[in-house]
């Protein structure tokens, strides 16, 4: 992969990588189009990282469909998908990690205490192994998104950063592999996710910046599923991830609901018409 990215390069062609952990769906591929627009070349990653996952986590059931995956690639024009073992990426000794000193203990990172050390960690070989110019993520990860910002910032990284806004099925629900996880019965209670985050949008529009309100009645609306558990809900600043008491700039709602035993997030940044 460094030889075929050092080729590009004496090439004088731009390289764009989109990482990801394989079974590809639309919002992955929206990201490679979005590659393919800014750059000569583009490299995706078909990548399940362990560091990422939690002891009792879907690791092993992840799903994965790598011919499948390739083919997609192919058709889009993808010039070279990286496909490491996890022995390429985590060879025997292996013991250094990259870690943030404030933005992971918010969000996500409350209930997957590990979880972005091994992003970190596995975006910064991806992109020592792939040497692109620019790195392409999804807004659906909007923690995520921020934390890599943040570090190819503070490490002095020479690669831009992309985001992408969130693709959503029709019915509005976030793509993501996992919703392969949902049940027949479950799909109806997945879009209150899209949906309370729109709601929520309204009262803002309506006149209610209280985020204690709004949290509290986005609540109510996510607990009208059944078998929903809350992880969390927050508002916060986009940047820092601190949370907002007011919506007097915008801000980003976010959420992790598990539906039944389907882990789901969404997110939406909420403005105030008066902001
Ligand atoms: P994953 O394979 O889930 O690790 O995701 C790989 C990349 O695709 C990440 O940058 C995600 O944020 C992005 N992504 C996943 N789902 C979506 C979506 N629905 N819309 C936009 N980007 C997405």
């Amino acid at each position: 992969m460094k030889q075929w990215s050092r080729d590009r390069r004496e090439e004088q062609k731009t390289i764009a990588f989109v990482p990801t952990m394989g079974f590809l769906h639309k919002g992955h591929l929206t990201l490679m189009e979005t590659a393919l627009k800014q750059a000569d070349v583009v490299v995706a990653s078909i990548f399940v990282n362990p560091t990422q996952f939690g002891p009792n986590e879907d690791l092993d059931t992840y799903p994965r469909a790598l011919e499948r995956d390739l083919q997609l690639c192919r058709d889009l024009g993808v010039a070279a998908v990286f496909t490491p073992g996890a022995d390429d990426i985590y060879p025997e000794g292996f013991q250094t990690y990259i870690t943030l000193e404030r933005l992971p203990f918010h969000l996500c990172g409350l209930s997957r205490p590990s979880f972005f050390r091994g992003v970190c960690t596995v975006v910064t070989k991806l992109f020592n192994i792939v040497n692109p110019h620019m790195a392409v993520f999804g807004e659906k990860d909007f923690q995520q998104l921020t934390i890599i910002r943040r570090m190819v910032r503070d490490l002095c990284m020479d690669i831009e950063i992309l985001g992408v806004p969130t693709v959503r099925e029709p019915d509005g629900l976030a793509m993501s592999s996992r919703n392969k996880y949902l049940a027949d019965k479950e799909r109806p209670h997945a879009l209150l996710l899209n949906r309370s985050l729109a709601a929520a949008q309204m009262m803002v529009n309506d006149g209610t910046t209280d985020s204690t309100i709004l949290l509290a009645r986005t609540r109510e609306m996510l607990e009208t599923g059944s078998d929903v558990h809350i992880d969390y809900i927050n508002i916060c600043d986009p940047d820092t991830l601190d949370d907002v008491e007011r919506i007097d700039a915008p801000a980003l709602m976010a959420m992790a609901v598990i539906l039944g035993k389907t882990r789901l997030i969404d997110n939406r940044i909420l403005t105030s018409p008066k902001a």
